[in-house]
C-alpha cells in the first residue's frame, strides 16, 4: 500500500465530508499527508488522578470513572445536561451544553471511562465541562505517554474535527499500515548521526512514550527536513553552475586601473577581498550569482562601481538597479561624480525620465555606447534592450521580487553576472537557507575613522532637551534627520502625527533661523528629490521624513537621527535608519524617542539598539525576538520554505549539521546518481515535485 496515494476518506471516523475539510484546511489528502501533520504540543497522559485529589487550579486532569445520574435541566439557552462521575475515592459533576441529543446514547452506566478535562469550581462545587470521554478499555494501552495536541482551524472546529479526532485518525493509520514506514535517509547517515528511523520518529512524534524518545523523534524529523532543503539548494546551485554560461571578464583594463589610482582613499581590506571574489567569479565562463552583504556605510556602492568598470573594461555594459527613485538618483549623482575623469557614459533611467531622454537612452543602450545605466525597476521594462549587458547590480535586494530579478537577467542569451547588495545583515543560519543558492561576500569592516554612533533611548518629557541638543549640533554646522513611523502611509493618523511633529519642530527651530524640510511617501518623486536636494545643499538643517529615507541615502554631514515612536519600528528598520548617520568623520547620535507604555519586545529592541552598532548582532537578536517568519528578506525575496517542524531561529546547530551533510553529498555526487544516494535522490524528487515554494534567481 502506497501511503502517499491512500486517501484518508475511507478511514473510520473520516468520511467524505471531513476528508474534504482536511483537504481544504490543511492540504491533507493521503495517509502520508496525515501522518506528517504533527502535533504542536503534548499533554502528559500517564497520570491518572483519583477524583478526591482533583483541584480547581489544575490545568487539566485525567481520571478513570463510571458515569451515572444523567439528567437534563433548564430550557432553551440554559438547557444543559449533567451527570456524576465516580471512582473509589469520590465523585465529580460533568456538564454538557452541547451534544445533549447524542451524548446520553454513548454513556452506559456499567462501562468504565477515561475522562479528561479542565476542572472548575462552580457554585462551590467541582465540575468538568465537556470532558473528553473514552471507553477505558479501548484506550488504556495508549496511556503510557503524552497526548498529542494538534492545531485545528475554525472550520475544522465547526465540523467537530478536534485534536482528539486527528490523533485517533493517525493512530488508525498506524494500525492500518502494518509494517514500517519507508525510510528516507540512508542507513549510513542514521548510524553516523545516531538518528532513529523514520517510522519510530514519526510514530513517537505523535505518540511519544517518554520525553527522551520524543526528543529523539523531533531531532530526527528536524534534521531530515533541513537536510532536504539544504540538499535541494546545494543541488540547484551546483546545477546552475554547470548550466549557465557567463561572460568571462578576463581583462584588467584602463578604466579600472585609472579609477583605482584616482581614489581619494584606500579601500578597506574587506572591500579588497570582496572585489577579488567578484573578479574571480566573473573571470570564469560561468554566471556569477553573488550576494554582497555589508552593513550600512561599509562601502558597497564603491564595490559595485568597481565591478561595473570591470565589465566596461571587457566591453560589456553594466547596470545598477535601486529600489526607489531617490536612491537611483543618489547612486547616479555619486557615480557620475566619482567617474568624472573616467571616459564612460552613465545615464539615469527612472519613472520620471522624460520621453526624449528615454528614447536617447534606449538608442544608446542598443548601439552599445551607453556603458553604465542606473535606475529603478524602469530598467526591467520590456522595451529596455541592452547591446551586451555584462553585469547587473541590484541594490537592497529585498525590495525586489525574485520575478523582477529574473526578468532582468533574461534579457540576454548569456545571462549577465548578478551582484545583489544588501545592507540587511542576516544571521548566518538564515543565510544558509535564504541565500543558499548564492555565493556570499561579506564586508565586515567599516572605512577607517568612523566613530561608533551614540544611541540613547529617551521619553517625550525630554523633548526640549533633545531639541536643544539638536540645536547645538546644528550650530556646529551639522544636520539632523527626524523620522516618523508611517507604517501605512495611507493612514490618516500617521499623516497627522507627521504634521503635528512638523509643527512642533518648526515652532522650536524656525524662530531661531533654522530651516526644516520634509519628505514623505505621498509626495511626488520630483518633490521628494527637491526636498532631499535642499538638505544635501544644506539649505535645510533638519529633514523630517517618513521611512522613505530608510534605505541607502548618503548625506555625510547629517549627524543626528531622531526616531519618533521608535517602539513602532522593527529592529532591522531601526538599524537601517541609524545607518543614515555616522557617515562622516564627526561623532553621530541616534535618539530613540518613545512613549512610556512599552511592550517587552519593544523594550528589548530598544535595549539592543543602545547596546550595539553591529548589524550582525542586531540581526541575530532580531531573529531570536521575532522568530524566522518575519525576517526581512525571506518572504520578500520569494524564498520561503514552509518549515513543518524545524525553526531556523532555534535550530541553527541542526541546520549547520544538515547543511554540511548535504554539501558533502553534493560535492561527491552533484546529480545524486550514485547507488548509495538512491534513497536520497528519490526522496528529494518526491519532496520537491509539486508543492515546492523555492524560486531561485531565474
Ligand atoms: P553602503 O552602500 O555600503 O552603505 P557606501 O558605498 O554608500 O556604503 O559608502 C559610504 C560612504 O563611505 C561613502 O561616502 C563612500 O564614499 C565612503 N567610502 C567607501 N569606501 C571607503 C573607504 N575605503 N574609505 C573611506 N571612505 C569610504
Ligand atoms: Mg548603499
Amino acid at each position: 500500500m502506497k501511503l502517499s496515494e491512500t486517501n484518508i476518506q475511507f478511514l473510520s471516523g473520516v468520511g467524505e465530508k471531513k476528508a474534504l475539510i482536511f483537504k481544504t484546511e490543511l492540504n491533507v489528502i493521503s495517509y502520508e499527508d496525515m501522518i506528517n501533520y504533527l502535533p504542536y504540543k503534548y499533554i502528559d497522559r500517564s497520570l491518572i488522578t483519583p477524583i478526591k485529589n482533583i483541584r480547581a487550579e489544575m490545568q487539566n486532569v485525567q481520571f478513570v470513572a463510571k458515569i451515572t445520574n444523567l439528567q437534563i435541566t433548564g430550557n432553551g439557552r440554559t438547557k444543559r445536561m449533567k451527570a456524576t462521575a465516580y471512582d473509589n475515592s469520590g465523585k465529580i459533576e460533568l456538564v454538557w451544553f452541547k451534544g445533549i441529543k447524542y451524548i446520553p446514547s454513548q454513556i452506559n452506566p456499567d462501562t468504565i471511562y477515561l475522562l479528561f478535562g479542565k476542572p472548575n469550581l462552580f457554585g462551590g462545587k467541582m465540575n468538568i465541562v465537556h470532558p473528553e470521554l473514552d471507553v477505558y478499555e479501548n484506550v488504556k494501552d495508549r496511556l503510557v505517554g503524552f497526548q498529542p495536541i494538534y492545531s485545528t482551524t475554525e472550520k475544522m472546529k465547526k465540523s467537530i474535527i478536534t485534536s482528539r479526532n486527528i490523533s485517533n485518525i493517525i493512530y488508525n493509520i498506524f494500525n492500518n499500515i502494518h509494517g514500517q514506514l519507508l525510510e528516507t535517509l540512508p542507513k549510513r547517515m542514521l548510524d553516523e548521526k545516531k538518528l532513529i528511523n523514520r517510522h519510530q520518529a514519526i510514530y513517537n512524534a505523535h505518540f511519544p512514550v517518554s520525553t527522551d524518545i520524543l526528543k529523539q523523534a523531533i531531532y530526527r524529523l528536524k534534521f531530515e527536513e533541513l537536510f532536504y532543503i539544504q540538499l535541494y539548494i546545494r543541488k540547484e546551485k551546483a546545477k546552475r553552475k554547470t548550466i549557465y554560461k557567463g561572460h568571462p571578464f578576463t581583462n584588467v583594463g584602463d578604466l579600472f586601473n585609472n579609477f583605482y589610482a584616482s581614489l581619494p582613499f584606500e579601500l578597506t581590506n574587506a572591500q579588497k577581498r570582496v572585489i577579488k571574489e567578484i573578479r574571480q567569479d566573473c573571470r570564469q565562463e560561468k554566471q556569477m550569482n553573488r550576494l554582497l552583504q555589508g552593513d550600512v556605510g561599509s562601502g558597497k556602492t564603491m564595490v559595485a562601481l568597481i565591478s561595473m568598470l570591470i565589465a566596461n573594461d571587457n566591453g560589456f555594459q553594466a547596470c545598477i538597479m535601486a529600489p526607489t527613485e531617490i536612491l537611483a538618483t543618489q547612486h547616479y549623482n555619486t557615480i557620475v561624480e566619482m567617474l568624472k575623469d573616467i571616459p564612460v557614459v552613465v545615464r539615469l533611467l527612472t519613472g520620471s525620465t522624460t520621453k526624449k531622454s528615454r528614447s536617447e537612452i534606449h538608442e544608446k543602450l542598443v548601439d552599445g555606447s551607453l556603458n553604465i545605466l542606473i535606475g529603478t525597476h524602469a530598467l526591467i521594462e520590456d522595451n529596455v534592450v541592452f547591446n551586451n549587458l555584462g553585469i547587473v547590480i541590484i541594490d537592497e535586494q529585498h525590495r525586489f521580487g525574485v520575478e523582477q530579478r529574473a526578468k532582468l537577467w533574461r534579457k540576454n542569451a548569456i545571462p549577465p553576472h548578478i551582484l545583489i547588495m544588501t545592507a540587511t545583515p542576516i544571521p548566518r543560519t538564515l543565510a544558509m537557507t535564504v541565500y543558499g543558492d548564492l555565493d556570499v561576500s561579506i564586508i565586515d569592516e567599516l572605512p577607517p575613522g568612523r566613530k561608533p554612533i551614540d544611541t540613547i533611548h529617551t521619553f517625550e518629557k525630554n523633548r526640549i532637551k533633545v531639541f536643544e541638543f539638536i540645536e547645538n549640533e546644528i550650530k556646529k554646522g551639522k544636520q539632523a534627520y527626524i523620522v516618523y513611523p508611517l507604517i501605512f502611509e495611507s493612514e490618516k493618523q500617521d499623516m497627522r502625527n507627521l504634521e503635528i511633529g512638523h509643527k512642533q519642530v518648526n515652532d522650536y527651530f524656525s524662530p531661531k533661523g533654522y530651516k526644516v524640510g520634509m519628505v514623505h511617501g505621498k509626495m511626488r518623486p520630483s518633490e521628494k528629490d527637491e526636498e532631499i536636494n535642499k538638505f544635501v545643499r544644506k539649505d535645510t538643517h533638519i529633514l523630517l521624513a517618513t521611512t522613505v529615507i530608510e534605505v541607502g541615502v548618503n548625506i555625510p554631514n547629517a549627524s543626528i537621527m531622531l526616531i519618533e515612536n521608535a517602539e513602532r519600528f522593527g529592529l532591522s528598520q531601526l538599524h537601517q535608519l541609524r545607518g543614515r548617520v555616522g557617515r562622516g568623520a564627526a561623532q553621530s547620535y541616534c535618539i530613540l524617542m518613545t512613549g512610556y507604555k512599552l511592550s517587552n519586545d519593544s523594550r528589548a529592541r530598544l535595549k539592543i539598539m543602545t547596546e550595539t552598532n553591529d548589524g550582525f548582532e542586531i540581526a541575530e537578536a532580531d531573529l531570536k525576538l521575532r522568530g524566522q517568519g518575519d525576517i526581512d528578506g525571506t518572504r520578500q525575496s520569494g524564498i520561503a520554505f514552509d518549515l513543518k517542524i524545524a525553526n531556523i531561529a532555534k535550530d541553527g546547530l541542526i541546520l549547520k549539521d544538515a547543511d554540511e551533510t548535504a554539501k558533502k553529498i553534493i560535492d561527491n555526487d552533484p546529480e545524486l546518481k550514485n547507488e548509495e544516494n538512491f534513497i536520497i535522490s528519490e526522496t528529494l524528487k518526491k519532496l520537491f515535485k509539486n508543492n515546492f515554494m523555492w524560486k531561485s534567481i531565474g
